[in-house]
């Protein structure tokens, strides 16, 4: 018995800042359940594994396979299941990031195991295990049991503090069985962002009241002070006022920085559905009544051309 945490790596090699809230969490739940935290990665990574364990975990399972060098949920999926199932872990924890959406569900189907996606806390563990998730785009949460023996958790990005102790984890390497990808990576077109969204602490959005892409620029000097990703609402990026690949909301990126500044949104109910789980929401719009505002820890009632460069400018005589 044990907690398996899947440690996600980027493309350059270094495990991303989710994998280090899914390792706290992870930690966490296996001092809970009385059993081992252990770790897997899966993908070709730089980093000095072992001072993982300073995040609670005792051992981290590598996979080394040509099948893997690129992110495939399939033959992820795979890896992970016979990962899961040598060293009979019985909690298997992801973020709910991109990667941890695509593989949480097919290994749920494959390992028989019942799935929580999207937890916010550590779950109950006490007569049942009780997993609590965030519902209705974060406006509601809900207590989920899961009844079978082997358990999936998909945790929320930025719900969980990092905690950094002392330790040191051992590392092992496991031998699976995969089968060469069913799909070919035939070209990577990497969105030059300097701070890539989903990661990011600190977002400047922007919305229809920006007027067109040439005014971009008093957000991006914003953005640039405050060392923030950009992001837009859903019409910016349908007029290619800025790329798809900042479209948050409903049908875009679902993201949880600590501050989300939004500049000339309304804020409607299906742009809210991804940025409502910010910790810290300030928002700018020249309108009082303006949706948005009932969402806001902060407003400036003002307009934006006004007030950006104002706040790029206190930004840059805060930092000095
Ligand atoms: C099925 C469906 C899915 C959708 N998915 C998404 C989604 O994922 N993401 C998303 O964003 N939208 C989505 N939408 C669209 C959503 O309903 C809104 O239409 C959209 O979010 C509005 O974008 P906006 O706030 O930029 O523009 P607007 O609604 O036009 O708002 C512009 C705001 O700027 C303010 N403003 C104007 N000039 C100034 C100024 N000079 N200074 C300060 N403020 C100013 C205005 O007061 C206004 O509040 C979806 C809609 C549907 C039906």
């Amino acid at each position: 018995m044990s907690v398996l945490i899947f440690i996600d790596i980027n493309d350059e090699g270094s495990v991303k800042k989710t994998s280090f809230e899914v390792l706290t969490y992870g930690a966490k739940l296996a001092r809970q359940l009385g059993v081992p935290a252990e770790g897997v990665v899966l993908a070709p990574v730089k980093e000095d594994l072992p001072a993982l364990g300073k995040y609670g975990v005792q051992k981290i399972y590598q996979v080394q396979h040509e099948a893997l060098a690129h992110f495939d949920a399939q033959v992820y999926t795979s890896a992970i299941a016979q990962v899961a199932e040598k060293t009979g872990a019985t909690v298997l924890v992801f973020s709910n990031n991109t990667d941890g959406k695509a593989l949480a569900p097919r290994l749920s189907a494959r390992l028989k195991a019942g799935l929580v996606s999207g937890a916010v806390a550590l779950p109950d563990t006490g007569d049942a295990f009780t997993v609590k998730k965030s519902v209705f785009s974060g406006k509601a949460f809900a207590d989920i049991k899961i009844t079978t023996p082997i358990k999936i958790i998909t945790l929320n990005p930025n719900s969980f503090s990092i905690e950094v102790g002392e330790g040191t984890a051992e590392t092992a390497s496991v031998e699976v069985t995969l089968d060469a990808p069913k799909v070919k990576i035939l070209n990577v077109n990497r969105q030059s962002s300097e701070v890539p969204l989903a990661e990011a602490e600190l977002v400047v959005s922007g919305g229809r009241g920006m007027k067109g892409p040439e005014n971009w620029g008093i957000l991006e000097d914003l953005a640039k002070a405050l060392n923030a990703a950009l992001a837009c609402s859903r019409p910016v990026a349908d007029a290619h006022w800025r790329p798809h690949n900042e479209h948050v909301g409903q049908t875009g990126g679902a993201i949880a920085p600590n501050l989300y500044l939004a500049v000339g949104i309304s804020g409607a109910i299906q742009h809210l559905a991804g940025v409502n789980r910010s910790k810290v929401i300030v928002v700018v719009n020249k309108d009082p009544e303006a949706p948005f505002f009932k969402a806001a820890d902060y407003g400036i009632v003002g307009d934006l051309f006004e007030v950006v460069p104002k706040l790029t400018e206190a930004v840059k005589q805060l930092k000095g």
